[in-house]
């Protein structure tokens, strides 16, 4: 059974001082299935208040004792991981399997974290001087801000509030709207292993009044988002104006390069697995499809078969591999991406079209005969579509590559060691990937670069986001 999803604010559970709430659909088959609550501005107020109080209480619980929360909920998240999954794919639609996938990672994110609170280490300088000491110290920033989209309702607001909470700050965190009860079942974890009251805000409500309250606010002193590249420059700028400090997590629109010498069988595999997982709607899914033209004709064929043979149903149903979209402007986005690159001469290998007329499902799709003026060479698809274009030589594909102001990942395969180096030094992008998928583990780092944001979220950086640097030179008397 799907819950009504209430907001936390110091300490509880509760509707909100309006009593406004907005329904939740289930994208596979767009009925309602419960209400959300929404925040207000005296709502907010409280969660200010909270965080505040909760930022002083929470700095001060040891490193140690951090890590022993953060590793208690990570082991109740597992614990919980078949419930919590049920209701991520009511709410957004993914396959169980994935939604299970993304439970069980966000406990190895929490203990990643917990043992990052206690390696937020400072250092000693040499001093000129006998009897001086140059210390320099991490502290918690302070109480954060968070923003996080409907893609991966678990996996975005972990890392945030993981982090936060390992550096010593409180955090309200804003979650998805159309997919905010697998967000307030994670917090609940926190708040079952003992995290102190005011530590952990959820509000929910009309994101842009939330944002331009909170970013503003002068309990604020940091703010994180993910979503699109749009609204991050625009809660980016605010930030800037109130010189609050930012982490921001923005759209990509990876290139994935097959080169000549490529294992094609296994780029396609891969690929394809990747492309299509949760419906496309990833940020560093694989989505400018860049073949060898003495290998264009195999991958082509190879994707596109291994494009019609994933079964697209209600991810409730164990033989789905591929869901709904999680809300009706992606299959407009998807329907305006094909009409588009159709009516510029491309061609449809496969899919291209709405599947029946309940729930959000869209074939998987793939076009040839793309061209560089097509919207879906140049805006994020956030979908299941693939445009394969072929190229000739290496600074051709480069250039395609690195064409976009987007940045955050990008894949290439070969077997030559001399082009592994030569296009992972290439490649303008936060991460990249190497003849295999192996992004976005606690350990390493998740971030993009240009137009697809600022900041890691992943690996020892993800914490430094969340100290301040002070420096304290010291002399004896
Ligand atoms: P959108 O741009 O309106 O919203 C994207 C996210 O930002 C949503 O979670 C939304 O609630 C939030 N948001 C929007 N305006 C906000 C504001 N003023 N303050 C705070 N939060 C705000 O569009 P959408 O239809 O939800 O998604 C469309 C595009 O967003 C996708 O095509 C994709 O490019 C991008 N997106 C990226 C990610 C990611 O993981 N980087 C996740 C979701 C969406």
């Amino acid at each position: 059974m799907y819950p009504d999803v209430l907001l936390y604010i110091d300490g509880a559970w509760t509707k909100g001082a309006s009593g406004k709430t907005e329904p939740v659909l289930n994208p596979a088959t767009g009925e309602t299935i419960g209400k959300l609550a929404h925040a207000d501005r005296a709502d907010l107020d409280r969660a200010l208040a909270a965080a505040d109080k909760g930022f002083k209480a929470w700095r001060k619980v040891s490193a140690f004792d951090r890590y022993k929360v953060l590793r208690k909920a990570a082991d109740i998240i597992r614990s919980r991981a078949d419930d919590i999954a049920r209701l991520m794919t009511l709410e957004q639609g993914k396959p169980l399997t994935e939604a299970k996938m993304e439970t069980l990672a966000a406990g190895d994110v929490m203990d990643w974290f917990g043992e990052e609170a206690r390696r937020a280490y400072g250092r000693v300088i040499p001093a000129r001087m006998e009897g001086v000491y140059q210390l320099v110290v991490k502290e918690p920033v302070g109480p954060v801000a968070a923003f996080t989209p409907w893609n991966f309702p678990i996996n975005q607001a972990v890392r945030k509030i993981s982090a936060a909470l390992a550096a010593g700050c409180s955090i309200i965190l804003k979650g998805p709207e159309e997919t905010p009860a697998s967000c307030a079942a994670l917090v609940q974890c926190y708040i079952d292993a003992g995290v102190a009251p005011g530590a952990v805000q959820l509000v929910y409500g009309v994101p842009a009044d939330i944002s331009s309250y909170l970013i503003a606010h002068p309990v604020i002193r940091k703010i994180t988002f993910t979503g699109s590249t749009a609204v991050g420059k625009q809660l980016a700028s605010l930030a800037g104006l109130h010189m609050k400090r930012i982490t921001m997590e923005l759209g990509g629109h990876a290139p994935a390069i097959v080169f000549e010498d490529a294992d094609v069988d296994n780029a396609v595999k891969i690929l394809s697995a990747n492309k299509f997982r949760n419906a496309g709607q990833i940020c560093v899914a694989p989505t400018r499809f860049l073949v060898h033209e003495n290998v264009y004709g195999k991958f082509v064929e190879g994707f596109t078969q291994a494009a019609k043979a994933i079964k697209v149903g209600d991810g409730l149903d164990t033989d789905s591999r591929m869901g709904p979209l999680a809300n009706i402007r992606r299959i407009e986005a998807m329907e305006s991406f094909v009409a588009d690159a159709v009516s510029k001469g491309a061609t449809i290998a496969t899919g291209g079209k709405r599947i029946g007329n309940k729930g959000n499902f869209f074939e998987p799709t793939v076009l040839t005969g793309i061209n560089r003026d097509m919207k879906i060479m140049n805006e994020e698809p956030f979908g299941p579509l693939a445009p394969v274009v072929s190229f000739r030589d290496f600074d051709e594909v480069v250039e395609e590559a690195n064409r976009l102001p987007f940045g955050l990942a990008a894949y290439a395969y070969t077997r030559s060691a001399k082009t592994m180096a030569a296009i992972g030094a290439a490649f303008e992008s936060g991460m990249v990937s190497i003849n295999h998928h192996g992004l976005a583990l606690p350990e390493v780092p998740f971030g993009g670069v240009k137009d697809s944001g600022y900041g890691s979220e992943g690996g020892s950086e993800a914490i430094e986001a969340y100290l301040n640097t002070k420096f304290i030179s010291q002399a004896g008397n």
